[in-house]
């Protein structure tokens, strides 16, 4: 029987800025290649999320006004599957401003504070000046491709609690906070980054790792993908960086 693989897309007409909706197609791109049935499934506001029908949620990027619009549906409404779903080790990608609502707070640049959902323990901080470039993270994630390349453009700043480890170290760009040389954040598979790009199409080895953890998830058991090779992301990304140097 073919592999099968349900992937929840969290508030997609929100959430997703910079292209984020990108990392659904690297996954479906890699899982599909592989003969993996996988199936992208859109929950918005006022919609029912049942946790245990995903092997990986996915909750993109948004200014400040989207995160707003949606919070009360995130933290009140759907907030106790999302914490479930969290703590029964179902893999979760969380980019930037779907990261800072899984934390436990988020103060905006004019101290507006905004209760978020408290299934991790981050806390972000917004300031007025935005950390926006290129970025390029260490991640020990993948040990034979560690470097992780991306793009930032946040105002909320990043501390991590007790519990949380790093996605990756900083090589160059602001990471969470622009202090610690920390970026992103990992609660047990809950795997957050700052990246937009978006993130997996550039990075076909974290694209990867979430499908094998996602499908491990789900067996139960340890699962080791078919190979297939990264050409086309390798020359995407090596394009995309020789254009930026012209
Ligand atoms: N609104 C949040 C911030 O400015 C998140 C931005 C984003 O998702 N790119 O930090």
């Amino acid at each position: 029987m073919r592999e099968q693989l349900r992937i929840c897309h969290l508030y997609p007409d929100l959430l997703n800025l910079y292209g984020d909706r990108g990392n659904l197609q690297a996954l479906l791109r890699r899982a599909v290649l592989r003969g993996i049935d996988c199936r992208i499934e859109p929950v918005t506001i006022g919609e029912h999320f049942d946790p245990d029908r995903y092997d990986l949620i996915f909750l993109g990027g948004g200014q400040d006004a989207e995160q707003n619009i949606l919070r009360e549906d995130f933290v009140s409404l759907k907030g106790e599957a999302v914490k479930y779903a969290v703590e029964a080790d179902k893999v979760f990608l969380c980019i930037c401003g779907g990261y800072q609502m899984m934390g436990t707070e988020y103060i905006e640049h004019d101290g507006t504070h905004l209760e978020c959902l408290g299934a991790i323990n981050v806390r972000t901080v917004g300031k007025k000046i935005r950390y926006i470039g290129d970025t390029v993270y260490e991640t020990e994630l993948v040990p034979d491709k560690p470097l992780l390349y991306g793009f930032e453009n946040h105002s909320g700043r990043t501390y991590l609690g007790d519990g949380v480890k790093p996605l990756a170290k900083v090589v160059s760009g602001a990471g969470n906070n622009g202090e610690d040389q920390t970026e992103g954040a990992i609660y047990r598979n809950v795997y957050c980054t700052y990246s937009h790009g978006s993130f997996l199409p550039k990075n076909p080895q974290m694209t990867d790792f979430l499908l094998q953890r996602a499908l491990e998830v789900q067996k139960g058991a340890p699962v080791t993908l078919d190979y297939l090779d990264t050409i086309d992301e390798d020359f995407a990304r090596e394009t995309i960086q020789t254009c930026k140097k012209t």
